[in-house]
């Protein structure tokens, strides 16, 4: 059976939420935890958790 392919997938990325624990469509990188080993990792906070705890995307902040 042959199926047609969509010339482009939709690109919907979904990352993690920390603050409401789940996954979200709208998630931006507000910043990283720091881990004992290893690099750190990146932490994501939804549209209405950014709104809700005054979250700045990361690449609004600085660097
Ligand atoms: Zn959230």
């Amino acid at each position: 059976m042959y199926e047609e392919q969509p010339s482009r997938l939709p690109v919907q990325t979904f990352t993690w939420c920390q603050w409401h624990e789940g996954y979200t469509a709208t998630g931006l990188m507000v910043g990283a935890i720091e881990q004992g080993s290893g690099p750190g990792m990146s932490v994501y906070a939804c549209a209405p958790c950014r709104q809700e705890h005054d979250l700045r995307p990361w690449s609004e902040t600085g660097l």
